[in-house]
């Protein structure tokens, strides 16, 4: 198998301070990704050099062996998708339009846009002659949070970035919606890197996990070896706070 996303001793300085600290990670094609550690470790600042709205200070990422300095950053976004806390969508577009946003910049001809918005309405389980003509203050949290990630796959990207992405669901929805994250990464082959402070929400999710503390890796395994092996006492710590 060969990695999706290579980083290879990335660092990041903010002024004096080191936030990422010579970190190395292989990702591989298909995983499910999970960043996790206490808020300040450095997470959101990671995921944000692999799309280049961070610069790197030090190392290097490549995405599929390309380095990514190498990749015009808007041909770099349109094959990895960015979504954030909060779903983010265009509270004055439809459901269909917001999902159509970078399609459209990309222009695509109008029955290629209108086929991709309605196979992804139909992946996300959102039925198109319903939900299609909706705008989002008349959806659910979890359906916007669905159409937030529909549109952030939208240009047929093969990478899903996640900074926190369920944040703002209360706990039945969010189950809901990692389970549906789970469902959706599979049928569509996708490769998700995915950060959370949750340790819970690690374990449920990830093939492999991250655990980020001050900036390091601590531990870059299975959940089954983080739960069994915690590599020191901090990730045996934060494992602890699973409830
Ligand atoms: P996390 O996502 O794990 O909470 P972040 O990556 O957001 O952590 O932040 C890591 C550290 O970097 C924090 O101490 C934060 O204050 C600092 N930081 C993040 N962005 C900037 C910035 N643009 N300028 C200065 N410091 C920053
Ligand atoms: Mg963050």
């Amino acid at each position: 198998m060969s990695a999706m996303i290579s980083i290879q001793n990335v660092s990041k300085q903010f002024g004096s301070a080191t936030v990422v600290d010579e970190v190395s990670l292989e990702i591989e094609t298909g995983d499910f990704c999970v960043i996790v550690g206490p808020s300040g470790s450095g997470k959101s600042t990671l995921l944000r050099m692999i799309n280049r709205l961070e610069p790197i200070s030090n190392g290097g990422i490549k995405v599929q062996g390309q380095d990514i300095m190498r990749i015009p950053s808007t041909e770099l976004r349109r094959g990895m998708g960015y979504v954030i806390q909060g779903h983010g969508l265009f509270p004055h577009r439809t459901v269909g339009q917001n999902i159509a946003t970078v399609p459209k910049l990309l222009g695509w001809s109008k029955n290629k846009i209108d086929a991709r918005v309605k196979t992804l309405l139909d992946v996300f389980g959102l039925n198109p002659d319903v939900f299609q003509n909706k705008y989002p203050h008349q959806l659910s949290g979890g359906q916007q949070q669905r159409v937030g990630v529909a549109r952030a796959l939208a240009a047929e990207a093969k990478i899903l970035l996640m900074d926190e992405p369920f944040g703002a669901l209360d706990p039945l929805t969010r189950t809901k919606a990692q389970d549906d994250l789970l469902k959706i990464q599979q049928q569509l082959g996708i490769t998700v890197m995915l950060v959370t402070h949750d340790m819970d929400e690690a374990l449920r999710l990830g093939d492999k996990i991250a655990v980020m503390n001050n900036g390091r890796v601590l531990q870059y395994d299975s959940p089954q070896d983080i739960l069994t092996h915690p590599a020191d006492s901090f990730c045996s710590q934060f494992i602890g706070t699973v409830d």
